[in-house]
Protein backbone atom coordinates (compact mmCIF):
# COMPACT_ATOMS: atom_id res chain seq x y z
CA UNK A 1 0.00 0.00 0.00
CA UNK A 2 1.41 3.59 -0.38
CA UNK A 3 0.36 6.11 1.90
CA UNK A 4 0.74 9.75 0.29
CA UNK A 5 0.22 13.20 2.36
CA UNK A 6 -0.11 16.91 2.31
CA UNK A 7 -0.64 19.40 5.35
CA UNK A 8 -3.58 22.00 4.48
CA UNK A 9 -5.46 24.90 7.11
CA UNK A 10 -8.79 25.09 7.12
CA UNK A 11 -10.49 28.71 8.32
CA UNK A 12 -13.33 28.98 10.12
CA UNK A 13 -16.00 30.73 8.38
CA UNK A 14 -15.74 33.64 11.22
CA UNK A 15 -13.18 34.02 13.99
CA UNK A 16 -14.67 30.78 16.45
CA UNK A 17 -14.00 31.93 20.31
CA UNK A 18 -13.68 29.17 23.44
CA UNK A 19 -12.25 28.24 26.74
CA UNK A 20 -8.85 28.29 25.19
CA UNK A 21 -8.92 31.70 23.26
CA UNK A 22 -10.06 32.74 19.77
CA UNK A 23 -8.88 30.60 16.44
CA UNK A 24 -9.60 31.63 13.20
CA UNK A 25 -8.00 28.35 11.18
CA UNK A 26 -6.89 25.23 12.22
CA UNK A 27 -3.79 22.78 10.54
CA UNK A 28 -4.70 19.73 8.95
CA UNK A 29 -3.38 17.09 7.07
CA UNK A 30 -4.72 15.26 4.43
CA UNK A 31 -3.64 11.45 3.66
CA UNK A 32 -4.73 9.09 0.73
CA UNK A 33 -3.35 5.71 1.03
CA UNK A 34 -3.49 3.55 -2.56
CA UNK A 35 -4.31 -0.19 -3.12
CA UNK A 36 -4.20 -1.30 -6.41
CA UNK A 37 -5.56 1.67 -7.69
CA UNK A 38 -8.04 2.41 -5.70
CA UNK A 39 -7.67 5.46 -3.07
CA UNK A 40 -8.51 5.76 0.61
CA UNK A 41 -9.08 9.30 2.12
CA UNK A 42 -8.18 10.49 5.12
CA UNK A 43 -7.80 13.74 7.52
CA UNK A 44 -5.59 14.38 10.87
CA UNK A 45 -6.59 17.79 11.97
CA UNK A 46 -4.61 19.45 14.94
CA UNK A 47 -6.46 21.09 17.80
CA UNK A 48 -3.70 23.36 20.01
CA UNK A 49 -4.36 21.30 23.23
CA UNK A 50 -3.71 17.69 21.89
CA UNK A 51 -0.12 19.53 20.80
CA UNK A 52 0.29 18.11 17.42
CA UNK A 53 1.95 20.03 14.57
CA UNK A 54 1.89 19.84 10.51
CA UNK A 55 5.35 18.81 11.58
CA UNK A 56 4.65 16.26 13.64
CA UNK A 57 2.10 15.02 11.67
CA UNK A 58 4.27 14.67 8.47
CA UNK A 59 7.15 12.89 10.34
CA UNK A 60 5.07 10.19 11.82
CA UNK A 61 3.24 9.53 8.74
CA UNK A 62 6.47 9.25 6.84
CA UNK A 63 7.22 6.43 9.21
CA UNK A 64 3.88 5.15 8.35
CA UNK A 65 4.10 5.18 4.97
CA UNK A 66 7.33 3.03 4.87
CA UNK A 67 5.73 0.27 7.49
CA UNK A 68 2.51 0.15 5.12
CA UNK A 69 4.16 -0.47 1.90
CA UNK A 70 5.42 -3.26 3.56
CA UNK A 71 1.93 -4.88 3.65
CA UNK A 72 0.70 -7.05 0.78
CA UNK A 73 -2.98 -5.88 1.01
CA UNK A 74 -4.70 -3.62 3.55
CA UNK A 75 -7.91 -5.99 4.88
CA UNK A 76 -6.23 -7.29 8.29
CA UNK A 77 -7.15 -4.06 10.10
CA UNK A 78 -6.05 -5.28 13.49
CA UNK A 79 -2.86 -5.88 12.60
CA UNK A 80 -1.69 -2.64 10.48
CA UNK A 81 -3.52 -0.21 13.37
CA UNK A 82 -1.95 -2.23 15.84
CA UNK A 83 1.60 -1.54 14.09
CA UNK A 84 0.85 2.20 13.07
CA UNK A 85 0.12 2.56 17.39
CA UNK A 86 3.42 1.68 18.15
CA UNK A 87 5.13 3.62 16.43
CA UNK A 88 5.08 6.92 18.04
CA UNK A 89 3.70 7.22 22.20
CA UNK A 90 1.03 9.71 21.15
CA UNK A 91 0.28 11.13 17.05
CA UNK A 92 -3.29 10.51 17.86
CA UNK A 93 -4.46 12.51 15.14
CA UNK A 94 -1.69 11.24 12.39
CA UNK A 95 -2.86 7.55 13.64
CA UNK A 96 -6.15 8.80 12.88
CA UNK A 97 -6.00 10.30 9.65
CA UNK A 98 -4.37 6.64 8.69
CA UNK A 99 -7.40 4.39 10.14
CA UNK A 100 -10.00 6.88 8.17
CA UNK A 101 -8.18 6.28 4.62
CA UNK A 102 -7.55 2.26 5.89
CA UNK A 103 -11.33 2.19 6.46
CA UNK A 104 -12.39 4.34 3.29
CA UNK A 105 -9.71 2.48 1.24
CA UNK A 106 -11.42 -1.61 2.41
CA UNK A 107 -15.19 0.20 1.92
CA UNK A 108 -14.47 0.99 -1.63
CA UNK A 109 -12.76 -2.40 -2.35
CA UNK A 110 -15.54 -4.01 -0.70
CA UNK A 111 -17.87 -2.20 -1.94
CA UNK A 112 -19.44 -1.42 1.52
CA UNK A 113 -19.95 1.59 3.02
CA UNK A 114 -18.43 2.07 6.60
CA UNK A 115 -21.78 1.52 8.40
CA UNK A 116 -22.13 -1.44 7.05
CA UNK A 117 -18.74 -2.54 7.63
CA UNK A 118 -19.80 -1.75 11.47
CA UNK A 119 -23.28 -3.20 11.68
CA UNK A 120 -24.71 0.09 12.01
CA UNK A 121 -28.00 0.80 11.24
CA UNK A 122 -28.23 3.86 8.90
CA UNK A 123 -31.72 5.26 10.04
CA UNK A 124 -30.51 5.04 13.71
CA UNK A 125 -28.13 8.39 13.16
CA UNK A 126 -28.96 10.98 15.44
CA UNK A 127 -29.17 14.80 15.17
CA UNK A 128 -26.15 17.03 15.46
CA UNK A 129 -26.04 19.84 17.62
CA UNK A 130 -24.71 23.08 15.88
CA UNK A 131 -21.88 24.86 17.87
CA UNK A 132 -22.23 28.31 19.28
CA UNK A 133 -19.14 29.83 19.91
CA UNK A 134 -18.40 32.51 23.40
CA UNK A 135 -19.95 35.93 21.28
CA UNK A 136 -21.83 38.85 22.37
CA UNK A 137 -25.07 38.95 22.69
CA UNK A 138 -25.71 40.58 18.85
CA UNK A 139 -24.16 38.18 17.12
CA UNK A 140 -25.39 35.29 19.41
CA UNK A 141 -28.59 36.42 18.59
CA UNK A 142 -27.79 36.49 14.86
CA UNK A 143 -25.98 33.09 14.98
CA UNK A 144 -29.47 31.48 16.17
CA UNK A 145 -31.38 32.97 13.13
CA UNK A 146 -28.65 30.62 11.12
CA UNK A 147 -29.34 27.77 13.31
CA UNK A 148 -33.13 27.84 13.30
CA UNK A 149 -32.90 24.30 11.06
CA UNK A 150 -31.40 22.46 13.80
CA UNK A 151 -33.20 20.68 16.71
CA UNK A 152 -30.39 21.53 19.44
CA UNK A 153 -27.76 23.46 20.62
CA UNK A 154 -23.79 23.11 21.81
CA UNK A 155 -23.20 26.47 23.58
CA UNK A 156 -19.68 27.24 24.44
CA UNK A 157 -19.16 28.51 27.96
CA UNK A 158 -15.56 29.78 29.85
CA UNK A 159 -16.70 30.95 33.43
CA UNK A 160 -17.04 34.35 32.09
CA UNK A 161 -19.99 35.76 30.98
CA UNK A 162 -22.27 32.41 30.73
CA UNK A 163 -25.75 33.68 32.37
CA UNK A 164 -25.62 36.10 29.76
CA UNK A 165 -24.86 34.03 27.10
CA UNK A 166 -27.75 31.44 28.15
CA UNK A 167 -29.97 34.27 28.92
CA UNK A 168 -29.71 35.49 25.87
CA UNK A 169 -30.76 32.35 23.76
CA UNK A 170 -33.24 32.20 26.62
CA UNK A 171 -34.86 35.41 25.48
CA UNK A 172 -35.22 33.94 21.91
CA UNK A 173 -35.77 30.19 22.32
CA UNK A 174 -36.12 27.18 23.85
CA UNK A 175 -34.25 25.12 22.13
CA UNK A 176 -32.59 22.19 24.01
CA UNK A 177 -28.95 23.10 24.96
CA UNK A 178 -26.12 20.99 25.35
CA UNK A 179 -22.90 23.10 27.28
CA UNK A 180 -19.51 22.88 26.62
CA UNK A 181 -17.33 24.52 29.39
CA UNK A 182 -13.98 23.02 27.48
CA UNK A 183 -12.35 22.97 31.11
CA UNK A 184 -13.34 26.32 31.84
CA UNK A 185 -14.77 26.36 35.10
CA UNK A 186 -11.99 26.31 37.99
CA UNK A 187 -13.56 25.63 40.98
CA UNK A 188 -16.17 22.74 42.03
CA UNK A 189 -18.67 24.90 44.01
CA UNK A 190 -18.74 27.55 41.16
CA UNK A 191 -19.47 24.23 38.55
CA UNK A 192 -22.30 22.96 40.81
CA UNK A 193 -23.67 26.68 40.89
CA UNK A 194 -23.75 26.90 37.27
CA UNK A 195 -25.13 23.45 36.52
CA UNK A 196 -28.16 24.27 39.21
CA UNK A 197 -28.36 27.76 37.57
CA UNK A 198 -28.71 25.71 34.28
CA UNK A 199 -31.20 22.63 35.67
CA UNK A 200 -34.43 24.33 34.77
CA UNK A 201 -33.34 25.61 31.44
CA UNK A 202 -34.02 23.09 28.97
CA UNK A 203 -29.93 21.73 29.27
CA UNK A 204 -29.35 18.61 28.21
CA UNK A 205 -25.96 17.79 29.45
CA UNK A 206 -22.56 19.53 30.39
CA UNK A 207 -19.90 18.68 28.68
CA UNK A 208 -15.93 18.80 30.46
CA UNK A 209 -17.19 21.56 33.55
CA UNK A 210 -13.62 20.87 35.38
CA UNK A 211 -9.71 20.90 34.15
CA UNK A 212 -9.13 17.04 33.34
CA UNK A 213 -6.51 17.26 35.83
CA UNK A 214 -9.32 17.70 38.97
CA UNK A 215 -9.97 14.05 38.85
CA UNK A 216 -11.46 13.86 42.95
CA UNK A 217 -13.39 17.62 41.87
CA UNK A 218 -14.87 15.83 38.72
CA UNK A 219 -16.09 12.60 41.49
CA UNK A 220 -17.36 15.39 43.56
CA UNK A 221 -19.28 17.09 41.12
CA UNK A 222 -20.70 13.92 39.53
CA UNK A 223 -22.27 12.64 42.92
CA UNK A 224 -23.74 16.12 43.11
CA UNK A 225 -24.80 17.40 39.69
CA UNK A 226 -28.49 17.69 38.60
CA UNK A 227 -27.50 17.53 34.71
CA UNK A 228 -25.25 14.44 33.11
CA UNK A 229 -22.15 15.18 32.67
CA UNK A 230 -19.81 14.13 29.80
CA UNK A 231 -16.16 13.97 29.19
CA UNK A 232 -14.29 15.36 26.85
CA UNK A 233 -10.69 16.31 27.74
CA UNK A 234 -10.72 13.76 29.90
CA UNK A 235 -10.82 11.01 28.28
CA UNK A 236 -9.08 10.43 24.99
CA UNK A 237 -8.83 6.85 24.14
CA UNK A 238 -9.63 3.07 25.36
CA UNK A 239 -7.43 3.48 28.27
CA UNK A 240 -8.71 6.16 29.92
CA UNK A 241 -12.39 5.39 29.85
CA UNK A 242 -12.00 3.58 33.40
CA UNK A 243 -10.02 6.55 34.86
CA UNK A 244 -12.83 8.43 34.33
CA UNK A 245 -16.36 5.96 34.61
CA UNK A 246 -16.79 7.33 38.52
CA UNK A 247 -16.60 11.02 37.40
CA UNK A 248 -18.74 11.18 34.49
CA UNK A 249 -22.43 10.32 32.89
CA UNK A 250 -21.10 10.10 29.31
CA UNK A 251 -18.06 10.09 27.09
CA UNK A 252 -17.44 12.40 24.05
CA UNK A 253 -15.57 10.50 21.57
CA UNK A 254 -13.58 11.90 18.52
CA UNK A 255 -11.65 10.07 16.08
CA UNK A 256 -8.57 12.56 16.61
CA UNK A 257 -8.13 12.23 20.22
CA UNK A 258 -8.67 8.09 20.47
CA UNK A 259 -6.56 7.58 16.76
CA UNK A 260 -9.41 6.51 14.39
CA UNK A 261 -12.88 4.33 13.71
CA UNK A 262 -11.11 0.77 14.84
CA UNK A 263 -10.44 2.17 18.40
CA UNK A 264 -13.73 4.39 19.29
CA UNK A 265 -16.00 1.77 17.82
CA UNK A 266 -14.31 -0.33 20.82
CA UNK A 267 -14.56 2.32 23.09
CA UNK A 268 -18.54 2.53 22.09
CA UNK A 269 -18.77 -0.93 23.26
CA UNK A 270 -16.58 -0.36 26.75
CA UNK A 271 -18.70 2.10 27.42
CA UNK A 272 -21.77 0.75 26.88
CA UNK A 273 -20.61 -2.14 29.54
CA UNK A 274 -20.17 0.62 31.83
CA UNK A 275 -23.56 2.41 31.43
CA UNK A 276 -21.87 5.24 29.93
CA UNK A 277 -23.80 7.53 27.13
CA UNK A 278 -21.84 8.04 24.37
CA UNK A 279 -21.27 11.66 22.83
CA UNK A 280 -19.93 11.47 19.06
CA UNK A 281 -17.88 14.37 18.16
CA UNK A 282 -14.99 15.90 16.17
CA UNK A 283 -12.51 18.68 15.75
CA UNK A 284 -12.08 21.59 13.54
CA UNK A 285 -12.62 19.18 10.21
CA UNK A 286 -13.51 19.07 6.67
CA UNK A 287 -16.12 16.63 5.55
CA UNK A 288 -13.61 13.88 5.43
CA UNK A 289 -12.88 12.94 9.23
CA UNK A 290 -16.50 14.29 9.97
CA UNK A 291 -18.15 11.51 7.18
CA UNK A 292 -15.70 9.10 9.02
CA UNK A 293 -17.27 9.97 12.56
CA UNK A 294 -21.17 10.12 11.57
CA UNK A 295 -19.95 6.02 9.89
CA UNK A 296 -20.17 5.33 13.44
CA UNK A 297 -23.20 7.67 14.67
CA UNK A 298 -26.02 5.46 14.61
CA UNK A 299 -24.12 3.43 17.94
CA UNK A 300 -24.58 7.11 20.06
CA UNK A 301 -26.80 8.89 22.29
CA UNK A 302 -25.91 12.04 20.71
CA UNK A 303 -23.65 13.76 18.36
CA UNK A 304 -22.15 17.05 17.33
CA UNK A 305 -20.74 16.46 14.16
CA UNK A 306 -20.97 20.28 12.53
CA UNK A 307 -17.62 21.00 11.82
CA UNK A 308 -17.88 21.13 8.17
CA UNK A 309 -20.68 23.88 8.56
CA UNK A 310 -18.30 26.14 10.22
CA UNK A 311 -15.41 26.61 7.41
CA UNK A 312 -15.17 27.83 4.96
CA UNK A 313 -12.67 25.79 2.63
CA UNK A 314 -14.42 22.58 2.84
CA UNK A 315 -12.21 19.79 0.09
CA UNK A 316 -14.53 16.96 0.20
CA UNK A 317 -18.32 16.66 -0.02
CA UNK A 318 -19.33 13.81 2.34
CA UNK A 319 -21.79 13.95 5.41
CA UNK A 320 -25.45 15.77 5.07
CA UNK A 321 -27.64 17.20 7.10
CA UNK A 322 -31.08 17.08 7.02
CA UNK A 323 -32.47 19.20 9.59
CA UNK A 324 -29.90 18.26 11.43
CA UNK A 325 -30.43 15.10 11.60
CA UNK A 326 -27.20 13.32 9.91
CA UNK A 327 -27.97 11.58 7.18
CA UNK A 328 -25.67 8.77 5.65
CA UNK A 329 -25.44 8.08 2.41
CA UNK A 330 -24.56 4.39 0.36
CA UNK A 331 -21.37 5.41 -0.97
CA UNK A 332 -18.46 2.90 -0.17
CA UNK A 333 -15.98 3.40 2.65
CA UNK A 334 -16.72 7.02 4.68
CA UNK A 335 -18.87 8.25 1.75
CA UNK A 336 -16.83 11.43 0.30
CA UNK A 337 -15.96 12.77 -2.42
CA UNK A 338 -13.05 15.02 -2.73
CA UNK A 339 -13.69 18.54 -4.45
CA UNK A 340 -12.41 19.50 -7.98
MG1 LIG B 1 -15.79 19.55 24.11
Amino acid sequence: MILTYKPEVIFFKRPFKIAHGVRSSTDIVLTQLEYDGTIGFGEASMPPYLSETHKTVLDFLSKAAKLLSEFKNPFDIETIIKAIDELAPDNTAAKASVDIALHDLIGKLKNKSCWQLFNCEKERTPFTTYTLGIDEPEIIKQKLIEANSFKTLKVKLNGENDKLIISTIRSITNIPIAVDVNQGWKDKHQALEMINWLHDKNVLFVEQPLPKENIDDSNWLYERSSLPLFADESVQRFVDIDKIKDCFHGINIKLMKCTGLHEASKMISSARQLNLKILIGCMTETSCAVSAAAQLSPLADQADLDAPLLIKNNFFDGIEFINGKITLSELPGIGVIQKG
